[in-house]
């Protein structure tokens, strides 16, 4: 790129006239910063922000997650998936308090549990003003189009290179908003397809944009195929209470999370009704799940009988929900309901 710093200048302008009011741009508080760039990692802003205002509310500081039961902590996270994120940041909570004080610099916020390159740096620039170029998957495409680059970006030496020039690009006196423009022409200009380049604050500065190869990048090794799966699940409901198993503590990524029977693990002799199918995919999982009634009072090793009122408070992920919707039992999401209690319409019980 020519003039770096001219097209900084003309970044900056586009975003303090084009950005999106978002909860977390109203605020400078290094935790407010940390739960949003968590949340927005593999999820979308709008699917986010009902969870972090929710989060916020009941978690408005490091200590006060760090003391939290690991479940209630599910609960609000359940529906936004990737819970490994909600552990990390529960870890990083308790390492917060028992420092007693926010990191500030980028390499300290990398000591913290669960915190990678992109965090620390989009912490430290937006909340403390290092100059610190972010690389997220936003500013990977835009970075690739702007220089052009043939090499695969999930290579370590092409996102180093494509870091490097957002380095050189970076406002040094604003780089909070410099990483957070870049991260917004992603998300809302430089699409994946399609880009609007017609409204690109950048355009004259695209190498890629020149030689008419903005759609061809940015260049990703081919990702492996889907797996595909089969899955029964029971629903077994009994006096106004549902038959549920809890995931031990070292059960995957689900673990401690509360799930339905596979019809597979129940008799034959059990009578069931057949209530529906849907997909689920999760990372690289295609799920086709069909979704059973089955009759029986009895307790099953492993499970227990849980009030269909309790539900909302445990946590619960988002194919179980799926799940229970197939059945007349809407779980409503502890992010988006204020007062937590699920709307239920059970189905008759067995
Ligand atoms: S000109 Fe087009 S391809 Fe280039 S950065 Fe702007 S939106 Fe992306």
């Amino acid at each position: 790129m020519q003039n770096p710093r001219q097209a900084a200048r003309l970044l900056l302008e586009w975003y303090a006239r084009m950005r999106r009011d978002l909860p977390w741009r109203r605020t400078r508080d290094p935790w407010r910063i940390l739960v949003s760039e968590v949340m927005l990692q593999q999820t979308r802003v709008a699917a986010v922000i009902p969870y972090y205002e929710r989060f916020l509310a009941r978690f408005p500081t490091p200590e006060s997650l760090a003391a939290a039961p690991e479940e209630e902590l599910l609960a609000l996270w359940a529906g936004l998936g990737y819970y490994s994120r909600a552990r990390h940041l529960r870890r990083a909570a308790e390492a917060i308090a028992a420092r007693g004080a926010m990191p500030r610099t980028a390499e300290e916020w990398r000591t913290l549990p669960g915190v990678g390159d992109y965090t620390a740096a989009a912490v430290a620039s937006i909340c403390f003003h290092e100059p610190c170029a972010v690389l997220d998957g936003n500013v990977v495409r835009v970075m690739a189009r702007l220089s052009a680059e043939a090499g695969d970006v999930s290579s370590a030496p092409v996102r180093l290179r494509l870091k490097e020039l957002a380095q050189r690009m970076l406002d040094p006196r604003r780089p909070g908003d410099f990483n957070q423009a870049l991260m917004e022409l992603g998300a809302t200009i430089c699409l994946p397809r399609q880009p609007k380049c017609l409204l690109c604050p950048l355009a004259a500065h695209c190498r890629a944009r020149a030689a008419g190869i903005e759609e061809q990048l940015p260049v990703r090794a081919r990702r492996r195929e889907a797996v595909k799966l089969e899955l029964d699940l029971a629903v077994v409901l009994h006096r106004g209470r549902i038959l549920l198993r809890k995931r031990s503590e070292n059960d995957g990524r689900l673990a401690g999370f509360w799930e339905l029977p596979e019809v597979g693990t129940l008799p034959d002799s059990f009578p069931r009704q057949f209530l529906g199918s849907f997909r689920h995919s999760i990372t690289r999982h295609d799920y086709a799940v069909r979704v059973w009634r089955i009759q029986t009072g009895r307790v099953l090793p492993g499970f227990e009988w849980q009030a269909l009122p309790a539900l909302a408070m445990l946590p619960l992920s988002s194919m179980t929900r799926k799940a229970l919707e197939l059945a007349g039992i809407r779980v409503a999401s502890a992010a988006t309901d204020p007062d937590r209690l699920p709307t239920l319409r059970p189905a008759q019980p067995g």
